[in-house]
């Protein structure tokens, strides 16, 4: 763990290990922390905020551009080190560190636009001035699907705003954090000013984040249950929150949209990262008309598609995290088959040969979904490509909508007013219209309903670490 400037074990000496999902190989140890080192960590980054909140915008911004260069350098080993230990393929994980570096030098630049306004007043002796200040100790937790962005896209925007911070990544990828605190330190980071701590059970870190009254705020991505758990506890202490969380994405084809070219994007879309992303696709709504080329082509490319050990060459599919994970798939696939669907690729668990101690699932293509099935409203998190065949134009955005969830959603058309009225219709906070890669650091990233609050990227993502103060001057 990394607490006020050293590496350090846990209080308890307790450690816990780091598998290899596709190979169940020990590829590390971690200290196992618990609630008193989480206390550690808040003091080390309560006891930084003065000065570091202190500092000018151009020195937090040379140290978030000297750690993306930095990370650049070091991509190789970055992405070698996630597909080891989160498992997806390596070029997928390069991918992933390009975007992570992404956000350090989009907050490098963001750092130094930060500004506030001059407003008038109905006195003529008064002058009213806003600014923007740092909000305090950020508590970050993060998820395993996208371990490295996922702490870049907290720490570059908590930095850049003068944030002190505690973080605690997932129990699957504690490695790839570790990693990137390096990074961090190594371009030049003060003590205290970012903490680790590493946890097999998150329960007490979570405890401890969101019951101490020094953190100003909790910014956490996973699942939505519990990120509801963590926000109302958050509310006791009135901390502030960012929680990126669940999703259960629509992708429409339109009837006007070459279904083939559709089809090619759904199946590179879909099965990136095994399904394992908050904004995979998970209903593919296909007009009736174009239901065989469609489903010709996505099969067509499943079938294709090589599942292994991300580090080997031609893979395109890894591991999922953990069994629970395969089982989850399981469960789904089984209801989906049991109602009436169709598995015309895929379907079963991967266990022979190279895959025997790994968490496998054949890229999976389920046709004749309908709303009965539970991968109809449930999050898969895995390589299944659900078809749901429809056949009216004007009712499939509302089918779309019918979530709780609310956070990316595809459209594929070739009409501007229908990409227009889809945009404006659709109730999710991320929408690519023929573009399976609606996401940058340059833009907002977040969602609506059960898919959280609060926006990570963009201009609106510094402002999640920022306090408005406004102050009035008589002269
Ligand atoms: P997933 O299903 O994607 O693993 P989780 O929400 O379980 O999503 O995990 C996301 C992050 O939340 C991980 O860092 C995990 O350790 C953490 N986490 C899970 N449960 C808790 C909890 N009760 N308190 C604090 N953190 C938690």
């Amino acid at each position: 763990m990394f607490i006020n400037g050293e590496w350090i074990e846990a209080r308890s000496g307790a450690t816990f290990e780091v598998t290899n999902p596709a190979t169940g190989e020990v590829i590390g140890v971690v200290p196992d922390g618990a609630g008193e080192d989480a206390t550690a960590a808040i003091d080390a980054a309560h006891g930084a905020f003065r000065d570091w909140s202190r500092t000018t915008a151009h020195e937090r911004s040379r140290l978030l551009y000297r750690a993306w260069e930095l990370m650049t350098e070091r991509s190789e080993q970055l992405a070698e080190l996630m597909t080891r230990e989160q498992g997806k393929p390596l070029k997928a994980a390069r991918a992933e560190v390009k975007y992570a570096a992404d956000f350090l030098i989009w907050f490098a630049e963001e750092a130094k636009r930060i500004s506030g306004d001059w407003l008038p007043s109905p006195r003529p002796d008064q002058r009213f001035l806003s600014v923007k200040a740092p909000v305090g100790v950020v508590a970050a937790i993060t998820p395993w699907n996208y371990p490295i962005s996922m702490l870049t896209r907290k720490m570059g925007p908590a930095l850049a705003a003068g944030c002190t911070l505690v973080l605690k990544p997932a129990e699957a990828t504690p490695l790839c954090a570790r990693a990137s605190y390096e990074v961090f330190i190594d371009a030049g980071v003060p003590a205290g000013v970012i903490n680790l701590v590493t946890a097999s059970d998150p329960r007490p870190v979570g405890e401890v984040f969101t019951g101490d009254s020094r953190v100003a705020k909790l910014t956490f991505t996973g699942s939505t249950a519990v990120g509801r758990q963590l926000a109302a506890k958050s509310a006791a202490n009135l901390q502030r929150i960012s929680v990126e969380l669940g999703g259960h994405a629509p992708f429409i084809v339109f009837p006007d949209a070459d279904p083939v070219h559709a089809a090619k994007g759904a199946a590179a879309l879909k099965f990136l990262n095994a399904g394992q992303a908050c904004i995979s696709p998970n209903r593919l709504y296909v007009p009736r008309q174009h239901l065989q080329a469609f489903t010709d082509t996505l099969c067509t490319r499943v079938s294709r598609l090589q599942t292994g050990n991300g580090l080997e060459e031609g893979i395109g599919v890894g591991p999922l995290i953990n069994d629970a994970a395969v089982a989850k798939v399981e469960t789904q696939v089984e209801d989906a088959r049991a109602k009436g669907a169709q598995v015309p690729v895929g379907g079963r668990r991967i266990t022979q040969g190279l895959h025997a101690h790994g968490h496998f699932y054949e890229p999976t293509v389920l046709t004749g979904v309908t709303a009965e099935m539970n991968i109809y409203r449930e999050e898969t998190f895995g390589p299944v490509a659900p078809v749901i065949p429809y056949d009216d134009p004007d009712e499939v955005i509302a089918l779309a909508n019918d979530t709780h969830y609310g956070l990316a959603a595809y459209v594929y058309t070739r009409d501007i007013g229908t990409a227009m009225r889809a945009f404006e219709d659709l109730r999710f906070g991320i929408i690519g219209i023929n573009d399976v890669n609606p996401t940058s650091a340059s833009v907002p990233f977040g969602g609506m309903g059960d898919s959280g609050i609060g926006r990570e990227g963009g201009h609106e993502g510094i402002a999640e670490y920022q306090e408005t103060k406004t102050g009035g001057f008589v002269i």
